[in-house]
């Protein structure tokens, strides 16, 4: 006990040793961001200090809950300059509880409660001295905050090596959980968490998201979901530079990528790269002939998180029941999504070619390109094609050629239950100024839309998903 109370005099003296420096430095003109950066990487940085001399973690959380406590008590009153930025920003007092939380969490496991609490420190460290000085590639938060590709990756790479670092040289992990894989996860997991940006809480999600990275993943899965979230991020940030994929796209593709690659084996991986590249070049493709119908879709152009998690979302899922019940079954489900969502794509991308009229699925009347609902000849060409493609990769990457047929129908079906989503429930909606059909709710004009028919909540999104859902029972069942 008496090394306890010798500890916590330390911590103490420690931290308030931190925020002297900052206070002084802050006051003799550094930059508060600078200084604000100093006491969060220094006061972070006492977790070594913690694991090391406390024997209780009873009494190791002590200085840091205290910390909260006076963080938000130093928040109301705004004492010191150095520490505080903005009013209405409590990241000292989430800094403080993570802190607490990590250390409490995986006080058995010291590898694990420093790895979570660098991805904070280095990670937001960097971002924002990386960001601020060579940030080009813009990109807004969820609340609105400006942060910048170059700056993410500089958090990526720095928490990548932090962690991989006190993995490799501190205790904590079973021998044969792979450092490297995990390490990549955790950069990865912890990077979006901090590129969503939940104003002032990065110091709440981001320790907290790496925490549950390195302390619950399971062994078996940590070198597919590592290497399967790796490979999307590079993936997803190339498309979003080509302009294939919105910032929040690049999200979508790490949340679909990670389990499809990760955890469906070569099927998984040959599947999904053949929708993305097929379908990203599909969509620029043809640009001249499908202007004009090409605005009227939502689901063309540079797709945005739900747009991935309307054609991904369910052999992700798919993905994640195989890793958990081994049923190869999932294995179709995924491919069925999947081949599904190709299947409506190339139609919808495809189609739109069509030299006659397309007709509507439910009354077969002619109808003007681009409508929703509407079906051609060569759409139900190109969605065969769609689904026999992913298929076809499929079966090079090991999958037994019987189930051929039933992927393509699944795929077929599930494209068709997508156009009569869309003639029959789906949100249609109307531009006044242009008098034209549209899904989207802003005009391509600028102009609002107004409902048309359907219903107002089933988006387009939500049909994609329906329709990848639907290809996914049928595959499921073969
Ligand atoms: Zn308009």
């Amino acid at each position: 006990m008496s090394q306890d109370l010798q500890a916590l005099l330390v911590s103490y003296a420690y931290v308030g040793a931190c925020v002297l420096v900052g206070e002084v430095a802050a006051r003799r003109g550094v930059s508060r961001e600078f200084s604000r950066k100093l006491i969060h990487v220094s006061v972070g940085l006492w977790v070594f200090g913690a694991l090391a001399l406390f024997e209780h973690r009873e009494l190791a959380v002590v200085p840091s809950l205290t910390a909260a406590v006076a963080n938000w008590v130093i928040h109301r009153k705004r004492l010191l300059k150095a520490v505080e930025t903005e009013p209405d920003n409590l990241g000292t007092v989430w800094f403080a509880l993570s802190f607490s939380v990590c250390l409490w969490v995986a006080w058995d496991q010291p590898s694990v409660a420093a790895g979570s609490l660098l991805a904070m420190v280095v990670g937001d460290a960097l971002a924002s001295l990386v960001g601020r000085r060579f940030g080009r590639h813009r990109y807004e938060t969820l609340s609105g905050e400006r942060k910048s590709l170059e700056g993410s990756l500089a958090m990526l790479a720095g928490t990548f090596l932090a962690v991989l670092a006190v993995l490799t040289w501190m205790p904590g992990l079973s021998p044969d959980m792979p450092r490297v894989s995990l390490a990549v996860l955790c950069a990865v997991v912890a990077t979006c968490a901090e590129a969503l940006g939940i104003r002032g809480r990065d110091n709440l999600w981001v320790p907290l998201s790496a925490l549950a990275v390195l302390a619950w993943t399971p062994t078996a899965y940590a070198t597919g979901l590592g290497m399967g979230a790796g490979v999307a991020l590079l993936i997803g940030v190339a498309a979003w530079l080509r302009g294939s994929l919105s910032p929040s796209g690049v999200l979508g593709a790490i949340v679909v990528g990670a389990p499809v690659f990760g955890l469906a084996g070569t099927v998984g991986v040959a599947a999904l790269l053949g929708f993305f590249f097929s379908s990203s070049a599909l969509s620029k493709a043809f640009r001249e002939r499908k202007a004009g119908v090409e605005a009227e879709y939502a689901k063309t152009g540079t797709r945005d998180l739900g747009q991935a998690l309307a054609n991904g979302g369910v052999a992700a899922l798919a993905a994640v029941l195989l890793a958990l019940t081994g049923d190869s079954r999932y294995l179709l489900a995924m491919l069925g999504a999947l081949v599904a969502a190709n299947a409506d794509t190339w139609a919808t991308e495809l189609g739109v070619l069509s030299r006659s009229p397309p007709r509507l699925i439910t009354t077969l009347r002619p109808v003007a390109p681009g409508t929703s609902g509407a079906v051609s000849g060569v759409g139900l060409l190109a969605s065969t094609a769609g689904a026999a493609f992913v298929g076809i990769l499929a079966l090079l990457a090991g999958l037994s050629w019987k189930l051929l047929p039933w992927l393509v129908l699944a795929g077929v079906v599930g494209s068709l239950v997508d156009s009569f989503l869309g003639a029959t429930v789906q949100d249609v909606r109307w531009c006044e100024p242009c008098a034209r059909e549209t899904e989207r709710r802003i005009h391509r004009c600028g102009q609002p839309t107004r409902a048309l028919r359907g219903l107002s909540w089933l988006g387009n999104d939500t049909v994609n998903g329906v329709a990848t859902a639907a290809g996914a029972l049928l595959a499921f069942w073969a």
